[in-house]
């Protein structure tokens, strides 16, 4: 249950003539605001919300209720077992299944082997964490792990087991997962979303909201490619994206994939996901093809953030799963192929009301252009001053194959807020009014005479900023594709969290709120940028702007520390919980890599030389044929004698071990690559030991 209209709640008042066609199916496996209200009593389900908001204890009887109701409800749906489900901090992306949450399947019984749902395992549970990793929060001998039920992400039953979202925490209460520090940051949200509601409406108006919270939408790319194929490459296997491959002669060029029809096959596993996700309670309303070949897309109608990132879990899970019945293999790493597009996670993330304001609405009320033009500096104020957290909250190995190539944001973090409204931005600098920000449609033309022109939004898109509104959200589209949404919208909630801290803070002190928010766009203006972010020159104007390029995880790991200060005001982090996580995340690297490194040897030792020598074996009667090949065949044997001998020098302490990684392990890497795939432009096409790139993009 949300703590605004879930947005299966808002597809059933919106579309119930549509309902049982297109959206909702009416036996939803999911225990939402308007199942509660089914099996238990109106005024414990508003108790229960509130408590839910307000942080208060369940009491005992409710939670008595709860339980009992949820287990007749579970039970009603074929569930026999229920699992807490929570989400291991992982230190960033996980194409090969790390970013799936952690499940333990528990059945219904007692000890007795009677049915037994207690309110005591609904609501917690203790576990061994010894295995997940902690960032030195736990000493290795003392292993408990607790998980708690997020009261506002809602449970569901999936292949007959309830799940119930979980926070998930050590002894004494520090996160070892992505999902605390994120409703952490919900009421950061919530705190300093009111401050500025405050400073915004004038103190005292009695308009207090029930509460202010972050709300997500997420857009998954993914690449599907057939199971068979996959299961014979050991680096789709082990890492989740080819160490080798040749393109195809015919790949990405015209960009002729983009909105194509589906091939039969992936709209079928669509399809399936879709339902299964309606069931869930997530209504997945748009699927379509995406630039590179074999590369798709589906997003949901988006909800409270914490639930979304949840239901994005899941979706890639479902998916996973669903492919597998269908002889499918779903990737989800950022770069899975070489020279064509990678796959991202564009997060459209906006702040809104309980009673429906959106902050980053332009508005058509002078309170609400009001609140808009301040919301702006807020962001601008956090995506300014922490803006190397906002770099590393999308910081992992996969993603560096994908940020500042010319098809995602570069790592240059920059607020795109439109360029009539960066013009309005300087003219508040400059003294002027908060109000006069026009946002009237504007219309384009086709300019025949079947065709009426289309209204469109005042801003256009801006597909090369990481950070770009997009008429009453900011969508943040430097995520990666296998990342858990938690992480970086936990790390977008507080630094505007902190924004609004500050504007708030002027204005408690007496500031006026247009001098306020005036002195917050001077402070922060050369974060706000609407140019081209692929264009050579945005590098360049970055420095001298003094914004950062971390343009590798290392690099951008290094700055983590930073942001001690402003997750400690905003309640989100304690400093050991900081330093935990930058831990995790180097840990995560260093093992993505080594991963990648260890695969590499072992297919060119086990692969590809032994094909070479195959290969030159059929020249034996004609070797004028053979002597560009053997030159090209020794190059792999050198290459890889290379990588054996530096991958063996890795030493140190973890940020060591990772920038020697970086600097020196990846460029031999990317070697070792070169000389594989010039050898496979030769090679008898019979002897390449794996299957090729244009047997894996053209499956379908
Ligand atoms: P695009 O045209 O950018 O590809 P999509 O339609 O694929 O957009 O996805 C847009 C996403 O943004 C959807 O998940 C949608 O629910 C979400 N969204 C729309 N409005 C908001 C909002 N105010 N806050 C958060 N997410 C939103
Ligand atoms: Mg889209």
């Amino acid at each position: 249950m949300t703590t605004a209209p879930g947005a299966l709640d808002k597809a059933k008042m919106v579309a119930s003539d549509l309902a049982s066609d297109i959206l909702v199916d009416a036996n939803t496996a999911v225990f939402d605001e308007a199942a509660m209200r089914k099996t238990l009593p109106e005024d414990l389900v508003t108790r229960f919300k509130e408590c839910a908001r307000t942080g208060a204890a369940t009491s005992e009887e409710d939670k008595n209720a709860i339980a009992e109701a949820l287990f007749g409800w579970a039970r009603a749906q074929g569930a026999a077992e229920f699992s807490h489900w929570f989400f291991p901090m992982r230190g960033g992306g996980g194409a090969v299944g790390g970013m799936l949450g952690a499940l333990k399947y528990d059945a219904f019984l007692d000890l007795e082997f009677k049915p037994a749902f207690p309110a005591s395992r609904l609501f917690g549970g203790e576990t061994d964490g010894s295995s997940f990793p902690n960032g030195g929060l736990r000493v290795t001998h003392s292993a408990a792990a607790f998980t708690s039920w997020d009261r506002s992400s809602p449970c569901f039953v999936y292949e007959k087991v309830l799940r119930v979202p979980c926070a998930f925490v050590t002894h004494t209460g520090r996160c070892i997962d992505d999902k605390t520090p994120l409703l952490r940051s919900q009421d950061a949200v919530d705190r300093e979303g009111k401050r500025l509601l405050a400073a915004v409406r004038g103190n005292n108006k009695g308009e207090v909201v029930a509460s202010v919270r972050g709300y997500l939408g997420w857009e998954q790319e993914f690449f599907v490619v057939s199971a068979d194929l996959y299961k014979k490459r050991p680096d789709l296997v082990n890492c989740g994206r080819t160490l080798f491959g040749r393109l195809p002669e015919r790949h990405q060029q015209g960009d002729l994939n983009y909105f194509g029809p589906l091939p039969p096959i992936v709209d079928e596993l669509l399809r399936n996901v879709q339902a299964i996700m309606l069931k869930t309670g997530t209504p997945m309303t748009v699927r379509h093809n995406e630039v590179a070949p074999g590369q798709h897309e589906m997003s949901p109608i988006f909800c409270v953030a914490n639930a979304s990132a949840d239901n994005n879990v899941f979706f890639m899970e479902a998916c996973a799963r669903e492919a597998s019945k269908l002889g499918l293999a779903v990737l989800f790493h950022e770069k899975p192929f070489a020279g064509i597009n990678g796959s991202g996670k564009h997060a459209n993330w906006s702040v809104q009301t309980s009673d429906g304001a959106n902050f980053f609405d332009p508005g058509k009320t002078d309170d609400q252009r009001t609140l808009f033009v301040a919301a702006v500096a807020a962001l601008a104020h956090g995506l300014c001053q922490h803006n190397e957290l906002v770099r590393c909250a999308v910081a992992h190995a996969g993603n560096d194959h994908r940020l500042g190539a010319q098809e995602a944001p570069p790592a240059i973090i920059s607020l795109h807020t439109g360029t009539y409204f960066e013009q309005h931005v300087d003219a508040v600098i400059s003294g002027g009014p908060l109000l006069g920000y026009k946002t009237q449609k504007k219309f384009a033309d086709p300019a025949c005479n079947a065709v009426m022109p289309v209204a469109t939004n005042v801003e256009d898109r801006n597909r090369t900023a990481p950070f770009p509104f997009c008429g009453n959200r900011f969508e943040f589209r430097a995520v990666g594709s296998s990342q858990n949404c938690s992480f970086p919208v936990m790390i977008v909630n507080t630094v505007m969290a902190s924004g609004m801290a500050h504007l708030a803070d002027l204005v408690e002190k007496g500031t006026s709120l247009r001098d306020a928010v005036a002195m917050t766009y001077k402070k922060n203006r050369h974060v706000i940028f609407t140019g081209n972010g692929y264009s050579q020159d945005w590098p360049i104007e970055a420095a001298r702007r003094g914004l950062p390029n971390l343009h590798t995880t290392p690099l951008a790991i290094a700055e983590f520390e930073r942001g001690k200060t402003v997750f400690k005001s905003m309640k989100v982090y304690d400093e050991d919980e900081t330093l935990a996580r930058a831990d995790v995340m180097y840990e995560a690297y260093n093992t993505a890599l080594l991963v990648e490194v260890e695969t590499m040897i072992n297919m060119a030792r086990t692969g590809f030389l032994p094909a070479c020598a195959r290969d030159l074996a059929t020249f034996e009667r004609a070797p004028e044929f053979a002597q560009d090949r053997r030159d090209l065949y020794s190059a792999i044997k050198t290459e890889l004698a290379t990588l054996v001998h530096l991958k063996n020098k890795v030493s140190g302490t973890r940020p060591l071990q990772a920038t020697y990684i970086c600097n020196t392990l990846k460029p031999q890497m990317a070697k070792l690559r070169a000389a594989v795939d010039a050898a496979e432009a030769v090679m008898d096409k019979d002897f390449y030991p794996y299957p090729t790139y244009d047997h894996l993009l053209y499956t379908h």
